[in-house]
């Protein structure tokens, strides 16, 4: 709950006021929902104008009925009714409230003396004696287990002793309540101690509740001055410049890989450490691979750990991992010990995605995008049985959603392990070989001739352009060799699109997929078929590849399309701006119009 006054005394209006383009009351919505911490999140206010702002943003907000003493009464009004356990009141003119001072907070409700908390709230240290014995900062001082003892605006505990080391602590006002104490403190008239301070929590002290503090040492900053406004403006374009720069990207990479023919046999072993008592190890497999004995007898499975069979004819969805998720939770008393994907970047993708949403809420679609995973996935292995994606050393998973085609791309989507075994793409068919292993040459043709091109990205990427070289037109390859380096290829394709981008293929070929189904690696060859313009001598080598290996590009995909399909195709491809401003640079929008992306579309 974040009660909003509108008519703050020192500063009148100052949650409408702009912050970055919108009011504070909104930031301070938007913060504490990002948070993830709370079912519900409302703004509670005595005021029309901010009613309609925090609905206008497609947030929740309460009317008060009655005028109030203090935000604590405005809540407890605005819960009374509700079904709810702890309540939590967020300032609203903390636009930059921390999820880790809220989680602290909360945390105290899961520990040994929970039962003992009225309410909850946060402390940080104070050192500087000015600050100290400012009256405008209210100082609480704790019993051995950091109940409060008492709150004041005067320095406590008074140091007669200069010498004795005491850590003074400042108030921060969030707090969590039980409803009771809430609804309690609403009903219970001021006392005199609460009178003389003017500190609201002072009363549930005099009315003997126990309050527990957790220290947090989050700085956040509130607005109580048109100065704070200022500062608040410049730490917003701060933290802005950093979410938006991602040119020094802290990434991570799979820790764990084996590779060799053969190698598969080492699963079990591999594993073995991870398993956690009763819980089981899901593996995800191919439905390509039932009844193949070859691979299948060599899965050991032991105690309750099932293998799942799972169809690679379509791309994954995430209304398919949702499903695959609660299936394993309903079967299973106990979180799994790990996820093992045996697959093409189709599985491997549903089993990283699904690793993630065991320990994350909701579905997977509210995970589509960048860093939005809260929670650290269970352990998961990927085994590719086809090589060229890089989905097994990507910190992405690309999913199919009710809105959107858009990765779960987090620190926690890698592999905690990969096992490359080259001849476990033996038998792969000969036009699937070649699409899956052309989204690898074309990671690097985009990546290598991509504006966002960096040492990091080119390294990977020269080396993978080589391999595929070499694999698709060199003249003395043997089967064998091919298998493993295309795999090599693949790894190191992943690599260099992480430090950079993919470009037009891709985007162009996100658009097929999403309005025809047309899967990854055929859509992307057949893009990249018509794109000499964008990568004139790449798309000559290609199509040498293609009459080499006799390989069949369907062709005539988008002449019969209505004009609401190319209309969802160019909105589907225009969105993904950072692949179009790898490829074409920052004025990407003048080069690639509707009009451009509509006649190349019609080519294919
Ligand atoms: P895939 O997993 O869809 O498999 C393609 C076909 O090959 C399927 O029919 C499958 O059953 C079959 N197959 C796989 N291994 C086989 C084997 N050993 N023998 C015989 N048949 C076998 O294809 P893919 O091209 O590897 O993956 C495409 C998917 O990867 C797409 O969903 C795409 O979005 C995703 N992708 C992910 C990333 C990432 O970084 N996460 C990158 C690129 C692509
Ligand atoms: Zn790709």
């Amino acid at each position: 709950m974040i009660p909003a006054r509108y008519g703050a005394s020192r500063f009148p209006g100052k949650l409408m006021q702009d912050l970055g383009g919108k009011p504070v009351i909104v930031r301070t919505y938007e913060a504490t929902k990002e948070t993830s911490l709370f079912d519900e999140v409302y703004v509670v206010t005595d005021s029309q104008i901010i009613y309609d702002e925090i609905e206008l943003h497609g947030g929740k907000a309460i009317m008060s009925i009655k005028e109030h003493e203090s935000g604590s009464d405005r809540i407890a009004e605005a819960v009374e009714h509700m079904d709810v356990d702890i309540v939590v009141n967020v300032q609203g003119d903390e636009p930059f409230t921390s999820k880790e001072g809220l989680e602290q907070v909360l945390k105290l409700f899961k520990g040994e003396d929970a039962k003992k908390i009225d309410l909850a709230s946060l402390m940080t240290e104070i050192n500087d004696w000015k600050e100290i014995s400012d009256p405008n900062c209210v100082k609480v001082i704790v019993d051995k287990d950091n109940f409060a003892q008492y709150f004041s605006r005067s320095p406590i505990p008074y140091p007669r002793d200069k010498n004795a080391a005491v850590q003074y602590y400042k108030h921060k006002g969030i707090y969590a309540f039980r409803k009771q104490a809430l609804l309690d403190f609403y009903k219970l008239p001021m006392r005199t101690l609460e009178a003389a301070e003017k500190i609201e929590c002072i009363r549930y002290l005099e009315y003997g509740k126990n309050i527990k503090m957790a220290v947090t040492n989050v700085q956040g900053i509130e607005i109580d001055t048109p100065e704070d406004l200022v500062r608040a403006n410049k730490a917003l374009k701060e933290e802005n410049k950093h979410t938006v720069n991602n040119k020094f990207r802290n990434f991570p990479m799979v820790p764990k890989v084996v590779f060799g023919q053969g190698s598969f046999d080492q699963l079990s072993s591999i594993i073995a450490p991870q398993r956690k008592d009763k819980a089981p190890f899901i593996f995800l497999v191919d439905d390509v691979f039932k009844g193949n004995k070859d691979l299948v007898d060599r899965i050991t499975l032991r105690f309750n750990d099932k293998l799942l069979f799972v169809s690679a004819d379509e791309e994954p969805k995430t209304e398919q991992v949702d499903q695959i998720v609660k299936d394993i939770k309903s079967e299973f008393n106990y979180k799994p010990s790990g996820i093992i994907g045996i697959g093409g970047g189709t599985i491997l993708d549903l089993a990283k995605a699904v690793s993630i949403m065991l320990t994350n809420k909701g579905s997977a679609a509210d995970y589509q995008g960048w860093d939005l995973v809260k929670n650290k996935a269970v352990y998961h292995v990927g085994i590719p049985t086809i090589s060229g994606t890089g989905a097994e050393v990507s910190r992405t998973t690309v999913l199919t959603g009710p809105i959107k085609k858009l990765g779960i791309n987090s620190d926690f989507t890698p592999f905690d392990q990969v096992i490359l075994d080259p001849d476990l793409t033996k038998d792969v068919p000969r036009n699937q070989w070649f699409y899956t292993g052309m989204d690898c040459f074309i990671h690097c043709v985009e990546s290598l001739n991509g504006t966002f091109l960096n040492a990091f990205s080119q390294s990977y990427g020269e080396k993978a352009y080589d391999l595929c070289m070499e694999i698709f037109l060199g003249k003395e390859i043997t089967p064998e060799d091919s298998r493993g380096k295309l795999m090599m290829a693949s790894w190191h394709g992943g690599m260099s699109i992480a430090y950079s981008q993919v470009g037009v293929a891709h985007a162009m070929s996100y658009g097929l997929s999403y309005v025809l189904g047309t899967k990854h690696g055929i859509g992307n060859c057949i893009v990249f078929d018509h794109l000499d313009e964008f990568y004139p001598e790449d798309v000559i080598l290609f199509k040498k590849m293609v009459s080499e290996h006799q390989i069949d590009i369907p062709k005539g995909l988008c002449k019969d399309l209505t004009d609401t399909q190319m209309n969802t195709m160019i909105d589907i491809a225009l969105s993904l701006v950072p692949l179009w401003e790898n490829a074409l640079g920052e004025n990407w929008e003048s080069i690639m119009t509707r009009e451009k992306l509509r006649s190349l579309y019609l080519k294919m």
